[in-house]
């Protein structure tokens, strides 16, 4: 896209909408100035009180990630320490509003300036808890969005995203935001368009006034302010193909994956948390391909006993087909806290399995973990990141270490075959140096970005940041063609492999084995079912 009312920014949620732009950022009601001090501290204690109250009664009608969130933000609000400089400053005379508004936007200002996408995920929640006490304080009229509109602002808060009706239609474009956000997982799980980093690729910015309908297409990552009749037939046009494909690929979903030609290809699916499988019919996948393990080392490091429940719990739900179950890949954009360091470029830092290796400690008892929930399912285990082979030996010596102890002590275990992403361009380049692992899964979210130094949270370097680049579906074809020959298992777990735009080249890449986001399943079917190899 390019000119004056066309912006250009990043899809966080694919789809189309067309409806009368909403300003998130309009300014908040005005507060009326009460007599005393005192006043001043009781109006404040009233309004987190009246926050706290309404997040909850939200979480009556939440499903469980929005309750997550929702619960969060009621820890940040009963927590003492957010609230201590706001009542600090109305103790020395401000008014609650603004003494309110100052502490939260010093805390948020903390959370922008991080160099970790995460972090920088969270200051949105913050966001939303300033402005939830803000509305109390201020009994703002409560605007909602009128029906179908498009939410167009810096960013946008979860509540905010959880009381609009998206039943008639509408969808989200922001300035900042970020594709792993909070609110983008939601839009993401619920169907509605989202488009993020308006304000940073968009020529010449977004308008200072905004007026008129606009046209958001997130399945390319635009928006059209104020668009001309032809522009408004040819977003028509797109819309109802987008509809259409997402129909028609619905009729996918109960079938395994085949292309034109008739060629067989496994589509399995990524999960984080255990509850994902809950919403997947195992009959419509070929089982997991990817479970990330970082969601149960979010909040503290679990325990040998409740990550043996964790994965335990997929792998009865598979059944017969296969998990792969990856071992802790915290560090880069995932940081944990207790866990993960700081440092200054955290994507070429101590991630993954360098992380795991350096703590010992903590590994072996995700090891132990696996090693006793194996027996209850067809289990395989990957290590994140691996650059150099002495890394799988290490890992793999250890995993043998604690198996000879469990067989010592007489607890039931089995050993999976262990395999490796290949997400670190040291192994795509040089694959016959990893020949001893039992398996190999492309990490393209991450070996692109290695790739192309371009970072996969960075909005101003998305173009270059595309699987599809010759240089990086070169590794990929010469990986796939290694494991061809070798023997050697060869699948993708990466966020292209749930691209409709990007399948094609990877099976032409010779790739046979996929594994996507569930959302993205019957998209992904229907697409491969399109391609002719
Ligand atoms: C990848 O890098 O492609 C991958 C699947 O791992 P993650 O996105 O968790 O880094
Ligand atoms: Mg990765």
């Amino acid at each position: 896209m390019s000119g004056p009312h066309r912006l250009q920014g990043i899809s966080a949620s694919a789809g189309y909408a067309e409806g009368p732009l909403f300003d998130l950022d309009r300014t908040a009601a005005h507060y009326t100035v009460r007599a005393t001090a005192a006043d001043e501290k009781a109006a404040l204690e009233a309004a987190i009180d009246a926050a706290t109250a309404r997040l909850a009664a939200l979480i009556e009608t939440a499903d469980s990630a929005a309750a997550d969130i929702l619960e969060f933000q009621i820890a940040m609000l009963g927590d003492d320490a957010l609230g201590r400089p706001a009542f600090a400053a109305i103790h020395a005379g401000q008014p609650a509003d603004r003494a309110w508004r100052q502490a939260l936007d010093a805390e948020i200002a903390g959370y922008d300036a991080s160099d970790q996408d995460y972090f920088r995920a969270r200051a949105a929640d913050i966001r939303d808890i300033r402005d939830q006490v803000l509305r109390a304080l201020t009994e703002d009229g409560d605007v909602q969005a009128p029906a179908g509109a498009i939410l167009y602002g810096e960013d946008i808060a979860p509540t905010r995203f959880l009381e609009t009706d998206w039943s008639c239609g509408g969808g989200i474009a922001l300035k900042a935001g970020s594709t792993a956000s909070h609110v983008a997982m939601l839009a993401r799980s619920r169907g509605v368009p989202m488009v993020v980093g308006l304000g940073v690729v968009g020529l010449g910015g977004p308008p200072a006034k905004l007026a008129g309908p606009a046209l958001l297409d997130a399945e390319h990552g635009g928006i059209v302010l104020s668009p001309s009749r032809a522009e408004i037939d040819a977003f028509r046009r797109s819309s109802s193909s987008f509809s259409a494909r997402r129909d028609l690929a619905g009729t996918f979903l109960a079938r395994p994956a085949m292309t034109k030609t008739g060629t067989a290809v496994r589509v399995q699916v990524n999960i984080a948390d255990p509850s994902d499988v809950d919403g997947i019919d195992i009959a419509t996948c070929d089982g997991v391909g990817l479970m990330r393990t970082e969601f149960l080392f979010g909040k503290a490091l679990p325990d040998e006993e409740t990550q043996y429940r964790a994965y335990r719990k997929v792998l009865e739900w598979a059944g017969e087909k296969p998990v792969t179950i990856r071992t802790v890949d915290a560090g880069g954009d995932k940081p944990v806290p207790g866990f993960t360091v700081k440092e200054g470029n955290p994507f070429l830092g101590l991630r993954g399995i360098r992380l795991s290796l350096a703590r010992p400690q903590v590994f072996r008892v995700q090891i132990r973990a696996l090693l006793r929930a194996a027996v209850h399912g067809s289990l395989k285990v990957m290590f994140p990141m691996i650059a150099v082979v002495e890394e799988y030996r290490q890992a793999v010596a250890m995993f043998a270490e604690e198996q000879a102890m469990l067989a010592a002590r007489g607890i039931a275990h089995e050993m999976p075959p262990l395999g490796i992403m290949v997400e670190v361009p040291s192994v795509a380049i040089v694959p016959e140096a990893f020949a001893e692992a039992a398996f190999f899964s492309i990490g393209s979210n991450d070996l692109t970005q290695y790739v192309m130094a371009a970072a996969r949270d960075n909005a101003a370097v998305a173009h270059l940041n595309s699987v599809r680049h010759p240089a990086v579906l070169r590794l990929v074809a010469a990986v796939t063609a290694f494991g061809e020959r070798e023997g050697i298992p060869v699948s993708l777990c990466g966020d292209a492999g749930g691209d409709p735009a990007s399948i094609r080249s990877l099976l032409e890449a010779g790739l046979r084995d996929l594994s996507v986001a569930p959302a993205q399943l019957a998209m992904a079917k229907a697409a491969v079912a399109d391609v002719s190899v």
